[in-house]
């Protein structure tokens, strides 16, 4: 059965101390919550806070990811961090391809492919991004940008590498804007991405696939996301910087 996921985006937010609060307040919730086995909470940090974070929370009840990874290996790529001194810290997840990296800082279809490659080489399982500008689908290229961007990130990616990766469906259009899509417009697109995935690798790849919607995710409108067939729990931005907000999003799951 797939797994469902809330995944916190702290983004460029907080510095290491208050960071270390908001996984301590999270850490004080989950110890006392009854989760079931195949429900996942992971905090995505700055690499600042990366090694904080994995050292104050219970690692069994809340994973942490790294919001990006470098393309490369390793070697004189100056402020670069490789998917290896990630995966170094304990962390067991990365963010790939989201769309403010896409926008702000070169992240094309490309170098995402190689991020994605660096993760499954060095045993980081990636969150990929995907996710159509307002005037694509006010031009209804949708579904083309969501196939497209899916299937050259995926180009040489193994059923076996597959398996490991997390899709996150993230319009960009509702991404710290307050317009979350409606829940069918989201479960469109989730059940478009599963059929793709049915047609990249199988069947068995496409049900095992944990699917997240990305867009102004809160905690009045996530339980009615989550509650879509395809749509199994939510990448979070600004919400997750709450921790009673992250909270009912988690018990929304
Ligand atoms: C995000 O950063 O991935 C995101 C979805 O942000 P927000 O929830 O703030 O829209």
């Amino acid at each position: 059965m797939r797994k469902k996921i809330v995944a916190g985006n702290w983004k460029m937010n907080t510095l290491v101390g208050q960071g270390k609060v908001l996984a301590e307040e999270l850490n004080a919730f989950m110890k006392t919550y009854e989760m079931p086995d195949n429900k996942t909470v992971i905090i995505g940090t700055p690499f600042t806070h990366l090694s904080t974070c994995v050292n104050v929370v219970d690692t069994n009840r809340i994973h942490v990811a790294a919001q990006n990874c470098s393309q490369f290996e390793k070697g004189a790529y100056t402020g670069e961090v490789s998917a290896s001194m990630i995966r170094d810290l304990g962390v067991e997840y990365t963010i790939i391809g989201h769309s403010e990296r896409r926008q702000y800082f070169g992240d094309t279809d490309e170098v995402i492919a190689a991020k994605l490659d660096q993760c499954y080489v060095n045993g980081l399982a990636p969150i990929l991004c995907c996710g159509e500008k307002l005037e694509e689908r006010e031009a209804g290229r949708h579904f083309e940008v969501i196939e497209s961007q899916l299937r050259n990130a995926l180009k040489n990616v193994s059923a076996e590498n597959f398996c490991k990766t997390i899709i996150a469906y993230e319009p960009v259009w509702a991404i710290g804007t307050g317009k979350t899509a409606t829940p069918e417009q989201a479960e469109e697109i989730h059940a478009f991405i599963r059929g793709l995935i049915a047609k990249l690798y199988d069947t068995n790849a496409a049900n095992d696939t944990t699917i997240l919607y990305g867009g102004s995710v809160n905690a009045g409108n996530a339980a009615n996301l989550f509650a879509q067939p395809d749509i199994d729990g939510g990448l979070v931005g600004g919400a997750s910087l709450k921790a009673n907000d992250f909270i009912s999003i988690i018990k929304a799951i």
